[in-house]
């Protein structure tokens, strides 16, 4: 059976002018039978289509906050480090590829591209926004799970799962606010914080909130996300 490829967005580090995907979205791509291929933020136009012309499946990393211009607010207290281009390209990216109904799996900041992109927007700052919020920005080692979510009997992610709560890790200190149009929550913290979408619509279009690439070499529940992920794009490509 054919390696479904997988394109996967790209972080920056500003000082040392350097793109990366951490190792281990290339890692979890690659133990599902998947064919990692690094989409760095390009410095022209028009760069989204061709790239997705090259991959079966689309990956939407973690990384930065995103600009609140994006989803129509002006920046509150809070708001982190933001790098509008990378915003702007993937916001272009997730929906030319949504409308060619190509898979879509979206982590951490990904969720939250993924609903901008899709009309919904985000709290800027969970600590300072949600009275009551657990501590989502866990200061142990990425692959220890952190909190649990509840997932939603009979969703797409219940059944990838087969449960109705797993342990999740949080690295995160933004959160989806209002739902995209056509996109539902799925998964949810105690504190209520929406920890995954998904869209029935489509033919796998998943985000979630945690980093489950990170948990993925020592948490075998969390690989089933990427072979549910890859097994869409073998069907894809
Ligand atoms: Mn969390």
């Amino acid at each position: 059976m054919t390696s479904p490829v997988i394109g996967i967005t790209c972080a920056h580090v500003e000082e040392e002018i350097s793109t990366y995907p951490r190792q281990y979205y290339v890692q979890a791509i690659a133990q599902c039978g998947g064919t990692p291929l690094l989409l760095p933020v390009p410095t022209s136009g028009g760069m989204a289509r061709r790239y997705l012309e090259l991959v079966d499946g689309l990956l939407l990393s973690g990384g930065g906050d995103v600009e609140p211009r994006y989803f129509g607010q002006e920046p509150m207290c809070g708001t982190g480090k933001v790098f509008p281009e990378r915003d702007s390209f993937e916001i272009e990216l997730v929906r030319v590829a949504l409308q060619q109904d190509m898979p879509v799996l979206s982590i951490c900041r990904g969720i939250q591209v993924l609903n901008i992109a899709l009309g919904g927007d985000i709290y800027q700052d969970i600590f300072s926004q949600v009275p009551g919020a657990l501590e989502h920005s866990q200061k142990i080692p990425r692959s220890f799970p952190w909190h649990k979510v509840d997932l939603v009997p009979g969703s797409r992610l219940g059944k990838i799962f087969g449960r109705e709560e797993i342990r999740v890790n949080s690295f995160h200190h933004q959160a989806v606010k209002t739902v995209a149009p056509g996109f539902e929550v799925t998964a949810r913290a105690a504190d209520g914080l929406t920890e995954a979408i998904e869209s029935s619509e489509r033919r796998f279009a998943i985000g979630v909130q945690w980093h489950p690439e990170a948990m993925a070499p020592t948490d075998p529940m969390s690989i089933k996300l990427f072979e549910a992920f890859a097994v869409a794009c073998r069907v894809q490509g």
